[in-house]
This record gives C-alpha cells, structure tokens and sequence, in this order.
C-alpha cells in the first residue's frame, strides 16, 4: 500500500482525477470520525464544506452501512447521491428485494435479541434495526473479542443464513444475494456514465470497493492493513480534510474546460466558489 499523501501518492491522486470518475466515501470512520455515541456522529463543517464544493465539481456519493434515511440527514445534501444499507439501499435494489430483506431481518432480530438475552457474554450488545440488515454493536459489551464470538454462533443458527460482515466493534448482518458496497458503487458509477471510481473507506465493509480492478478503481483505505484490496492509505481519519482539498482544487482546474463532465451545477452554486472561502472561515 502506498501512503497517499507522499509525493508518489498525490502525483497517483492527480493521475486518477479525471472528467469520468465517480468520487465516493465512506461515512463512519471516513468522513466522520467513529464516536462510541452511533447517533452523535457527524461530519465536521470544514469537511462539509469541501464535499459540497467537490460536489458542485464532480459527481460524488456517500456509501454507507447506515440506513440511507440516517445517512441523508447526517449528510445533509452535501452530495447528490447516497447508497445506504451496505448497497441494499442503492441502485441495483428492487421493491421486492426490499420487501424480501425487511421481513427476513424481522425474523432474524427478534431469535437474534432472545438469543443476546441468555448471553452472559454478550451482555451490553445492541442490535441496530436498520430495516434491511442489521447491525450488532459490540463497543458496549466487556470484552468486545469474546462476545463477537458469542454472537457469531447465534448468527450461524439463523434460518435463512445471513451474509456477515465483521465492521469495527461491530457485526452487519446481511440478506444473502443482497448489498455490497461494491456491486452498489459500480452500478451509480455505470448509471451516471462514469468509468473510473475514486473510494475511500476504513474497514472491511468498504473491501468490496477496494476489490474492483485496478484499472477502475483507486481504492484508499484508512489506516494501514496488509490484507486490504486497497492500493492506497491514509494514517488517520482526520487526513480526508488535505484529500478533499487536494480533490476540489484537482476537479477544479478540470472545470476551466467547457462543461467538464456534463455535470449539472446543484442550487446555483459557484463552480468557483473555493478553498478562499474555507480560509476566511478560519479553517
Ligand atoms: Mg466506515
């Protein structure tokens, strides 16, 4: 993995920028840093600030495990697309397969918070009900190691059998056939004409980005791992604020060209209105 702030790393970044590349990120962990209070996250100003002017640049998304009703209000309509639920909640998703993933996680929450009940060890465990999948938050447990074991023999008696994914302190339980950032990220990127993704994510939910061919994707994870598909690192989550500025300033030059990317301007806003700004705020 290569650190994306040196020198090879931001001559990468500038390579990839282009007028067809989809900029996505991650919510938790990413644009937000992780709060043990789930609901008290939220996107700093300053970053805020630079997706939107981003956002009046280029195409840009917010993939997330979040429900995509949770995820609109902590994103505010700082960018135009949103892909909730670990992709359920995106463009590849039906009304029947809506339909399908409510009732089964209906099923599985109430074994699963019986199950949790008799469980000494996973005492302090939460289910997160996101009415598509489910999430079990484990931050508030004793020993967050022995209970995610805990829970993981409940999640394997579940009838039909779930797709786990393991997150930070926490385990996404998913309909099987259903989601995936990955699958969800290539098809807005398909739907709005693009062909090259830029993602940044900090754990393994984001891997199915990360794992789509080099070629298409230049995938930056946050913190480093010897296992990620990710070419790309950063060291910590409060480093999206230097990406996000070296990406409006990037996109920005792409816009002196005529109607760079067919990219429609969202609320009348400056394509200009720039870096200056943050500045004068005190950023
Ligand atoms: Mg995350």
């Amino acid at each position: 993995m290569m650190y994306l702030l040196s020198d090879e790393g931001r001559q990468a970044l500038q390579a990839a920028i282009g007028t067809s590349t989809l900029y996505a990120f991650d919510f938790d962990g990413t644009l937000a840093p992780i709060s043990p209070d789930r609901d008290a996250v939220t996107i700093s100003p300053v970053v805020r600030e630079l997706l939107h002017q981003l956002a009046a640049r280029a195409p840009c998304a917010v993939v997330s495990g979040r429900s995509l009703a949770d995820l609109a209000l902590r994103v505010d309509g700082a960018v135009s697309h949103l892909i909730g639920n670990h992709g359920i909640e995106g463009p590849l998703s039906s009304h029947t397969d809506f339909l399908a993933a409510e009732r089964v996680c209906a099923l599985w929450k109430s074994e699963l918070i019986a199950g949790l009940a008799q469980s000494g060890i996973a005492q302090g465990a939460e289910v997160e009900d996101k009415r598509y999948s489910l999430t079990i938050h484990l931050r508030r447990t004793k020993d967050p190691d022995r209970a995610s074991v805990d829970v993981l023999r409940l999640l394997r008696r579940l009838v039909p059998e779930p797709h786990i994914v393991m997150g930070t302190y926490s385990l996404n339980v998913l309909p099987i056939g259903q989601g995936g950032k990955g699958a969800a990220a290539l098809a807005l990127m398909r739907q709005l004409g693009r062909n090259r993704l830029f993602y940044i994510g900090d754990e393994e939910t984001d891997e199915t980005v990360f794992a789509i061919p080099n070629g298409v994707v230049m995938g930056i994870r946050i913190g480093q791992s010897p296992d990620s598909h990710a070419g790309f690192y950063l060291r910590h989550q409060g480093e999206i604020e230097e990406v996000l500025r070296l990406l409006v300033h990037c996109v920005g030059h792409l816009a002196d060209l005529p109607n760079p990317d067919g990219f429609e301007r969202r609320n009348g806003q400056s394509l200009l209105r720039g870096s200056v700004d943050l500045q004068e705020k005190g950023n």
